[in-house]
C-alpha cells in the first residue's frame, strides 16, 4: 500500500449560500512510502484544505482517504484521532510551540499523550534535537530561540511519535530566505533519514525542485507540475 491515497476528493465551503466555493473538485494524490511530494499552488488554491483532509483534521464532502492502506474517510472520530496521533506529523508556517515549555518538553509532550514513558520520550527528544543541530537548545523556551531554531524544534515535535506521514504547510514561509534554506535542509535531512513520506506545500520553486516529485493544485484537481 502507498502511505497516503486521496481519491476523488471533493470539498466545498458555505454550501447552498451565495458564498459557496468549491475548493477541491475531484483531487487525487498517491504518496508512496519514503516519497517526498512538493505541493505548489498560489495562496487560496486549497493547499491547507487538502492537507487537513489528508491529515484527518477535516473531512471531505466525498471521496476516499487512505493512510497506510486503512480507509479513514468514514471511520469514527475516535479512530481518525488515533490514526492521526500515531501516523501523521504536522508542520505549519508558524511553529505553534507551547511558550511556557522548553524545546525538549515540547517534543516530549506529544509522546506522553501517546503513552511513551518520560525517560524514553526525553531521550527521543534529545536525539531529534541533535539531528537538527539543536542539542544545546534542549532546555531553552521558544522565546529564547531564533525563528529558524523554533521551526526546527517544530519539525522535531512533528516527528516525536515517529509518524509515517509528514504534512507541512509552508514550513519555511515565515522565515527570511537565508534562514529558510538552512531550515528546509534540516527538514529534508530529517525526512530522508527517517524514511518518512511527506507532502510539503510551498511557494518556493527552488525548494520544490529538491523534492522527489512536484504537483500543483489547479481548479480543485492535483496535476503534475509540468502538465
Ligand atoms: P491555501 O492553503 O492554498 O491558501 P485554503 O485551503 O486555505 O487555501 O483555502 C482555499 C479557499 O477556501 C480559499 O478561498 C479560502 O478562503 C476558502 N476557505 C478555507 N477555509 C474556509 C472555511 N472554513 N470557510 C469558508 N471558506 C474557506
Ligand atoms: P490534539 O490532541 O489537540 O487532537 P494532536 O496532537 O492529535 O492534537 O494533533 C496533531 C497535530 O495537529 C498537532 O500539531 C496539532 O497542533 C494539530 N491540530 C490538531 N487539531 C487541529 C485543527 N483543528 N486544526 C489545525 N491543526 C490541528
Amino acid at each position: 500500500d502507498p502511505m497516503l491515497r486521496l481519491s476523488d476528493i471533493k470539498k466545498s465551503y458555505n454550501a447552498g449560500q451565495a458564498t459557496e466555493i468549491t475548493v477541491l473538485d475531484g483531487a487525487n494524490l498517491t504518496v508512496d512510502r519514503g516519497e517526498i511530494v512538493a505541493l505548489v499552488a498560489p495562496s487560496g488554491a486549497g493547499k491547507s484544505t487538502l492537507l487537513h483532509i489528508a491529515g484527518l483534521l477535516d473531512t471531505a464532502d466525498s471521496g476516499a482517504v487512505e493512510i497506510a492502506g486503512q480507509p479513514l474517510q468514514r471511520a469514527s472520530d475516535a479512530e481518525r484521532t488515533r490514526m492521526r496521533r500515531r501516523s501523521v506529523g504536522f508542520v505549519y508556517q508558524f511553529h505553534h510551540l507551547l511558550p511556557e515549555f522548553t524545546a525538549r518538553e515540547n517534543i516530549v509532550l506529544p509522546q506522553l499523550a501517546n503513552g511513551v514513558p518520560n525517560v524514553q520520550a526525553a531521550a527521543r527528544a534529545d536525539n531529534l534535537l541533535d539531528k537538527v543541530a539543536l542539542a544545546k537548545r534542549a532546555g531553552h523556551r521558544p522565546a529564547e530561540m531564533s525563528g529558524g531554531e523554533q521551526q526546527r524544534v517544530a519539525f522535531c515535535r512533528a516527528l516525536a511519535n515517529n509518524p509515517g506521514l509528514l504534512l507541512a504547510d509552508e514550513p519555511t514561509g515565515n522565515l527570511d530566505p537565508g534562514t529558510s534554506d538552512t531550515v528546509f535542509a534540516a527538514l529534508m535531512g530529517l525526512v530522508r533519514e527517517t524514511g518518512l513520506s511527506a507532502v510539503i506545500a510551498t511557494h518556493n520553486l527552488e525548494l520544490a525542485a529538491r523534492m522527489d516529485r512536484q504537483v500543483r493544485l489547479d481548479a480543485g484537481k492535483i496535476v503534475a507540475l509540468d502538465e
